[in-house]
């Protein structure tokens, strides 16, 4: 047993459907891959190769839970999203291996500190205090690839106190599961543990304490946040 400096802190998890905890490595989030959703940010989505930002591991929030509302925004977004969780990682994998590195799939939100985003984007800084904040990645449980199989469709919805605010499938992704595996894996070396959130559909727009978000997928759990 190795001894360290401080006292070792516990690992990240997402909780999985008959299964053990997924111990969470990273978290890499696909920006813009829903062609609506860049056109209502301002982007002509024929023009642009896939993007990546990260948050923190301890950013994960357990499902059917409250979510403080976070300090330094008063225009906070939850983008809904599938999320791929990696078994095996690697370096460069091509796309007809992407989808063996995966261990399975869960709902997420891409929760956004929306005001801070934009004033970073028109000064040319990073994210990540607008995207990696604590408790910004709010996951349903997984549900193993080996179960449900591997998803290529699907709809993707958000609804906040009843109502349906965003709508989308998963097969309106610009950069499919296997392509953003594979790019991203030419960009850094991959590892298992590592979640990628896939990217959002349009119609994000903001939440306010109290409000209770439901996030869907076709054929995986349930994510339900409620802002405290
Ligand atoms: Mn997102």
């Amino acid at each position: 047993m190795t001894n360290y400096a401080i006292p070792l802190w516990d690992t990240p998890t997402v909780p999985v459907v008959d299964g053990d905890p997924f111990p969470v490595h990273r978290i890499f989030c696909v920006g813009r891959n829903y062609a609506a959703h860049a056109r209502e940010m301002g982007h002509d989505p024929d023009r642009e190769p896939p993007f990546f930002f990260a948050k923190p591991a301890n950013a994960v929030v357990a499902n059917r839970t409250t979510v403080p509302y976070p300090d330094e925004t008063s225009d906070m977004h939850p983008e809904i999203e599938m999320v791929v969780a990696l078994k095996e990682g690697g370096y460069r994998i091509p796309e007809s291996a992407a989808l063996d590195k995966i261990y399975g799939y869960c709902v997420g939100l891409d929760m956004t500190r929306r005001d801070m985003q934009s004033g970073f984007k028109d000064m040319g800084r990073p994210w990540d205090m607008a995207k990696g904040f604590d408790r910004s990645a709010p996951m349903s449980e997984i549900h193993t690839a080996a179960f449900v199989g591997h998803i290529s469709a699907g709809a993707v919805t958000l609804a906040v106190n009843g109502e349906v605010r965003q709508s989308g499938d998963v097969n309106q992704l610009i950069w499919n599961v296997e392509e953003t595996i594979s790019y991203l894996s030419g960009l850094i070396e991959l590892h298992p543990g590592d979640l990628i959130m896939t990217g959002t559909p349009s119609g994000v727009s903001a939440v306010v304490k109290g409000d209770h978000l439901a996030g869907h997928v076709d054929g995986l759990t349930d994510l339900d946040i409620t802002i405290g």
